[in-house]
């Protein structure tokens, strides 16, 4: 037997127990007649003690040999620390080594196994085994551990039913760039890794699963941004014979159980919102409504007075800073600075100082008057104290660029309290999204998404306008999760490949499986998928997702541990009819 008992465990109730304990040494405190070793594991560190009176001297004399993170077992007895360590729970006791193992010896650590470590991210990704040693690292993945078992139990308990789906598919429209797959059994073709398991769980509700989950990998072949993993984890789900009003209903009870469960919060109703209105108030489609901040359109009000840059502009629009006006010049000076940037893209911003005379002091002075820029207070909800901050453009554009400036601001002032949480629905997001690179029109979510019925004559038409019955949940400013209710007949599906710009061959070639299935009796459905990572982290009141996967990848999407990808032998290349160029 290894163990009697884990490193957390023992206490004063245990003194005098003799016990056998395992783990790695986390520090050793020589002092020759006496020596401390702290022995940890995943449960924590219990206090080993030798002494030149008490302990037999080969013993001792093996203990000084022990090095960092050795792997020992050792037997003894549970006496009473004399200076006792109120931090941990077992900073009571100590255990006086009778026999000591030495199960494995180890390498000087790279870096320090400590809370605060002295090791750089590239270094501990690559030896990431030790990292997980580390606690800030290991309790993000028993938390992470934890809101997945809350997810399976309180989605088993809803009665939905866990299926898994396969990994060697074909294309998923998901908007990502797919990680391909050769078939050596057939020369020339290629499986894709799904980029979710969309078309399975349509699929599953013609086969008359009505409820399905699935905690599942996804992969998507996207140009990395900070917070992005090739491969990353959905809590997947659909249930059939469903409208809208029933998946926000069963997923809003999923968040909600996870943020008592997790967190302690109790949130009664999510609030809602359309795209629409979350453009127009946040421009944003995940808007953090933490904190007010409201966008106040000012086109009204400011366009018409000699000012050019205004008058030419599509939109106008500002935000109230508050305690603003407390910034220096030369702090507004930067933050114009920080606007201007090439990543945000605004040509200048405008300011209003609104001063606790209830006068205003702006930078264009020369065009406006007090009773002007009372007016453009008045419309974004500035007070006295606060400092308007204005930018102007092509709608769309200004809009990103006034919400990363409130997202900034917010940060800077810390109004983005980690431990508070807001969840916020989005509906009656947009079918389709223009793109300009290929001048068509693309599906906003994906091409199984459903329109609003009452929408779908303008598809011909004005097809930017058409709704559709998509919704994202959004949590502190993050989405996490996003569904739609699908289109479930053949004539629907097919006409918005056509709008999509499939010829029937392609939609054939691509989604032949799923059309067929429409005309065996597909039923009403509808899902959502929630980022698990992402969710995990914002319910433990963080935002990078890397911290909560246990073998994460670089920016560069490198597993730097195992060195992947990597090439591959010259016979397997062959075997796989490949050649490189
Ligand atoms: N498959 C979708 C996604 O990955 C989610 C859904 O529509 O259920 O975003």
């Amino acid at each position: 037997m290894y163990r009697t008992h884990t490193n957390g465990e023992l206490n004063a109730s245990n003194i005098n127990e003799e016990v056998t304990l395992s783990g790695w040494v986390q520090k050793v405190r020589d002092k020759g007649f006496m020596i401390w070793v702290d022995l940890r594991d995943r449960y924590g560190i219990t206090q080993l003690i030798f002494d030149e009176e008490r302990t037999p001297k080969a013993i001792l004399d093996n203990a000084q040999k022990l090095g960092r993170e050795f792997v020992i077992q050792v037997k003894g007895k549970v006496i009473e620390r004399t200076s006792k360590n109120p931090n941990i729970p077992t900073g009571e006791i100590e255990v006086l080594v009778s026999e000591l193992t030495v199960l494995n010896e180890a390498l000087l650590p790279p870096f320090t196994i400590e809370d605060e470590t002295d090791g750089g991210e590239e270094l501990r990704m690559k030896y990431r085994y030790l990292d997980i040693r580390r606690n800030p690292v290991k309790e993000k993945l028993i938390f992470r551990s934890k809101v997945t078992q809350a997810v399976r139990n309180y989605l088993s308990k809803e009665n939905f039913i866990e299926v898994e789906t396969p990994y060697l598919i074909k294309s998923t429209p998901e908007g990502a760039r797919d990680f391909v797959v050769p078939s050596r059994m057939n020369e020339g073709q290629f499986y894709a890794l799904p980029q979710s398991p969309q078309t399975f769980k349509q699929l599953l509700m013609v086969g008359g699963l009505d409820k399905y989950f699935q905690i599942v990998k996804c992969f998507r072949d996207e140009d990395l941004r900070a917070d992005r993993q090739p491969e990353f984890t959905q809590i997947d789900c659909e249930m059939a014979f469903v409208e809208q009003e029933d998946i926000l209903d069963a997923f809003e009870g999923l968040t909600r159980h996870l943020l008592k469960k997790i967190n302690s919060v109790e949130i009664e109703k999510f609030p809602r919102m359309t795209f629409e209105e979350a453009m127009k108030k946040y421009g944003n489609d995940k808007p953090d409504i933490r904190f007010g901040m409201e966008f106040g359109e000012l086109n009204e009000v400011a366009q018409h007075k000699n000012f050019n840059v205004f008058n030419k502009a599509e939109l106008v629009v500002g935000i109230a800073v508050p305690g603003g006006n407390s910034f220096t010049r030369k702090e507004i000076d930067k933050l114009t600075d920080w606007v201007k940037r090439p990543q945000i893209g605004a040509l200048g911003m405008v300011y209003v100082r609104c001063n606790d005379d209830g006068t205003y002091k702006s930078s264009v002075d020369k065009f406006y008057d007090q009773e002007d820029l009372a007016k453009w207070a008045a419309i974004t909800g500035a007070k006295a104290g606060d400092l308007i901050c204005v930018l102007s453009g092509q709608t769309n554009k200004v809009r990103a660029q006034l919400s990363a400036l409130r997202m900034e601001l917010a940060e800077r002032l810390g109004l983005r309290n980690p431990k508070e949480f807001a969840p916020l629905w989005v509906v009656d997001f947009p079918l389709l999204e223009w793109d300009e690179e290929t001048n068509r029109y693309h599906a906003m979510h994906h091409p199984f998404t459903s329109p609003k019925p009452e929408d779908i004559k303008l598809l011909d038409t004005d097809p930017g306008k058409v709704r559709a019955n998509a919704y994202d949940l959004v949590l502190n400013g993050n989405e996490i999760g996003g569904g739609s209710i699908r289109i479930y007949d053949k004539t629907t599906q097919s006409l918005m490949f056509d709008h999509l710009g499939f010829t029937k061959e392609e939609a054939k070639a691509q989604f032949g499986f799923l059309m067929n299935a429409f005309e065996y009796g597909a039923p009403p459905h509808g899902g959502i998928a929630f980022g698990l990572d992402r969710l995990v982290a914002i319910l433990n009141g963080q935002e990078t997702i890397r911290d909560y996967i246990a073998f994460p990848k670089n920016n560069s999407g490198r597993d730097v541990m195992i060195d992947a990808p990597a090439p591959i032998d010259e016979s397997q290349l062959k075997e796989l009819n490949l050649k490189l160029r």
